[in-house]
């Protein structure tokens, strides 16, 4: 899969836009703005963008999901534990910016669905913690961590269905998949897990618990 990284600068957002080569099939993960590039693959890619895969609820994820569904008619892919974030900005964070268009997922997702996108499969691993929806995505040597997992850093729990204990859990998980990975997190600077094995304080006590 050939992973293109779009950064949003306002709350240092990461959208990545997934492409098969041997298809052209496209799939983006959480597009939380609209951005004059999303817009240019997006019409570029038009019914070839397949998925909006969404990593969790918030609305800096999930906030440009609805536009570029109805600009391509692309499929929406959330966990049914945070699909309540598609429709109200209450749940999504998103306060009095309520989505104009609300949205229900196409599919909600569950722990080991593979989702096809030509010729490669995009994996669902449910790593709860950050809210009580929150997924990873697994592609070919890449995690698309979300909220969960940041490079040193790890998802605040503090907020509506976040809970620390499973974060940790789902810390441990991820730490325990066999090799290494590159780490693509929602939010700042990819990593690779061996670096996040060695270095990040949160794991480190996921893998002490
Ligand atoms: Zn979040
Ligand atoms: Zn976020």
């Amino acid at each position: 899969m050939i992973v293109q990284t779009l950064h949003t600068s306002e709350m240092d957002n990461n959208t990545y836009w997934l492409t098969d080569p041997s298809t052209g099939l496209c799939a983006v993960i959480d597009p939380g703005f609209p951005s004059a590039e999303l817009t240019r693959l997006a019409d570029e890619a038009g019914k070839k963008l397949q998925y909006i895969l969404l990593t969790h609820r918030h609305f800096d994820h999930v906030g440009a999901a609805a536009f570029y569904k109805q600009r391509t008619g692309a499929k929406v892919c959330i966990h049914a534990k945070d699909a309540c974030g598609l429709s109200s900005g209450f749940f999504s964070l998103a306060g009095a910016n309520v989505p104009s268009h609300p949205l229900t997922p196409d599919y909600t997702i569950s722990e080991g669905d593979r989702i096809r996108v030509g010729e490669s499969i995009v994996t669902v691993l449910e790593t709860p913690g950050h809210t009580v929806g929150s997924v990873t995505f697994w592609c070919d040597g890449d995690l698309f961590t979300g909220d969960t997992l940041f490079r040193l850093g790890a998802g605040r729990t503090d907020l509506p269905t976040g809970h620390y204990e499973q974060l940790l859990a789902s810390l441990k998980r991820l730490a325990e998949l066999r090799g290494d990975y590159r780490v693509l997190p929602g939010h700042g600077k990819p990593s690779t897990l061996d670096v996040e094995r060695a270095m990040n304080p949160f794991l480190s006590e996921a893998c002490r618990s």
